[in-house]
């Protein structure tokens, strides 16, 4: 393939200065603080990102979870709400805008993405069934599970190794699909969990080929495609960059077109569709639809609101049409292209490919003088927020937890860093300043010392626990 290697992506910005396709209209003071202001609120916090206040963080790239800027169009769209119980016009609006950009037939919409996965898995999972994905994310699979469905891996080898420069490690690896076919049997599939750009690899797309591929062979034993369509416009945006005879053609085509090879969707709107809250399934089937329609009103809402106000559906339909524009999206993960490569100029190790949504710091490569017990990705956290105030997420030992029948932590291969760019809201200036500041922290990582833990929740402790300086 004559593909632009990864690492060449981000010089068509470098040739000719670049900037954000948005002007400031209204503006959120940020909190500049002291290093002494920052170290009290980080030892109040325990040395947890999670616990710090919003108000003590001066870049805050936590998540792109629902942080996006909406659009003026966005706000103006909120006077609009028809706060109706039934038939809201703003659904109509939505289900139309979903239709055009992703080409679905029947709309539910729901409060958020995890809303949509609940009413999908149980909608579709028998107990027992196996569910294939290119890798989990944490509130899908619990979901599946919780239907009774069996998560497996079906992911390609590359995109577990962060080092690989592979330019579609999302790529669903076929002879793994095949395999679960001849061992379990088609009817024993629920369906194939297909994430475009795959978060917890990195960020990572999948290819159109790759699709329309796995689409062949699911025709032929008649198992259905299920799209998790939360960054699906920013896998587009990586198809027509990487992807040979996609050059010429805009996000929107792309993404019909990849959406076409799938029966069904669900989404997290606070991501792509730039909207604070929100989320939406979209499905094919008459049959399927029906089933959603009835399900959604016990634990969502009517099926025109599905637990959303008639302007937050406003926005979002608002938000789908823009989000699926060229100059929108090529700066939004310009953005991150820009920060990964500021970074690896200055030899600083993160996780290659540079993804569609945030940079991975490599922790472990980082300070190779700490044991994973020390907690070198949580004190990498940090030490950034000590530097100046800006906020990251630890992906590493204390994410993984422990393992409940040896009670020991589970010690995960990758112990990242993550720097979740937020959409539309933090510039490139800012973005300088955040390379700076990994940098200044890369440049002390010698003295640096590690934590130990001091609180530790049961249940997903990263949020929670506490720690201090060794
Ligand atoms: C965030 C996310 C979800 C869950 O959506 P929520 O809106 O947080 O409930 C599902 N899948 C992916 C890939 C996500 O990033």
């Amino acid at each position: 393939m004559s593909e632009p290697t990864p690492k060449t992506m981000g010089q068509q910005f470098g040739r000719r200065s670049w900037a954000e396709p948005w002007k400031i209209k209204m503006v959120e003071p940020l909190a500049v603080t002291t290093r002494e202001q920052r170290e009290k609120a980080l030892q109040e916090a325990g040395y947890n990102t999670f616990l710090l206040k919003s108000e003590d963080v001066y870049i805050d790239l936590l998540t792109d979870s629902g942080t996006s800027a909406m659009s003026d169009r966005q706000w103006a769209g909120l006077m609009l709400g028809d706060e109706a119980y039934a038939g809201s016009r703003n659904f109509y609006r939505l289900e139309a805008a979903i239709q055009k950009v992703y080409g679905y037939k029947y709309i539910v919409p729901t409060h958020q993405g995890r809303g949509a996965e609940h009413l999908i898995s149980q909608a579709v999972i028998k107990k027992g069934q196996i569910v294939p994905g290119n890798m989990y994310f944490t509130t899908t699979r619990l979901h599946q599970e919780l239907a009774g469905g069996i998560f497996q891996d079906v992911i390609i080898d590359e995109a577990h190794d962060p080092a690989n420069l592979h330019p579609f490690k999302g790529n669903v690896d076929l002879d793994k699909v095949q395999a679960i076919i001849d061992k379990h049997g088609a009817e024993n599939i629920a369906y194939i969990s297909v994430a475009g750009t795959v978060n917890m690899a990195g960020g990572q797309p999948i290819s159109m080929a790759n699709i329309k591929a796995l689409r062949a062979l699911c025709d032929r034993y008649g198992v259905k495609i299920y799209l998790d369509a939360t960054r699906m416009m920013e896998n587009a945006f990586f198809i027509q960059q990487r992807e040979e005879g996609y050059a010429e053609k805009s996000i929107a085509e792309i993404v019909r077109e990849f959406c076409s090879y799938t029966d069904a969707a669900w989404m997290s709107a606070k991501k792509d569709n730039l909207v604070n809250i929100g989320g939406w399934l979209a499905v094919n089937d008459w049959e399927l639809f029906e089933e959603l329609r009835n399900l959604v009103v016990v634990y969502e809402g009517l099926h025109t609101y599905g637990g959303l106000a008639g302007r937050d559906m406003e926005a979002m339909a608002i938000g789908i049409e823009e989000s699926v524009d060229d100059q929108h999206i090529r700066s939004r993960v310009g953005q991150v292209l820009y920060l990964g490569e500021l970074l690896l100029h200055w030899g600083i190790p993160i996780v290659q490919p540079i993804g569609g949504h945030a940079i991975f710091l490599d922790a472990k490569a980082f300070y190779p003088h700490l044991k994973q017990v020390e907690f070198p990705a949580q004190t990498l956290a940090a030490e950034l927020y000590l530097d100046s105030g800006i906020r990251s997420m630890e992906r590493g030992i204390v994410s993984a937890g422990r393992d409940p029948k040896t009670g020991d932590h589970y010690y995960p291969k990758l112990e990242l860093t993550r720097l979740t760019i937020p959409r539309r809201v933090y510039t490139q200036a800012h973005m300088d300043v955040v390379a700076e500041a990994v940098k200044a922290v890369y440049d002390a990582r010698e003295s640096t010392r590690g934590l130990k833990m001091v609180y530790e929740p049961k249940y997903l402790r990263f949020f929670q626990a506490r720690f201090e300086r060794l």
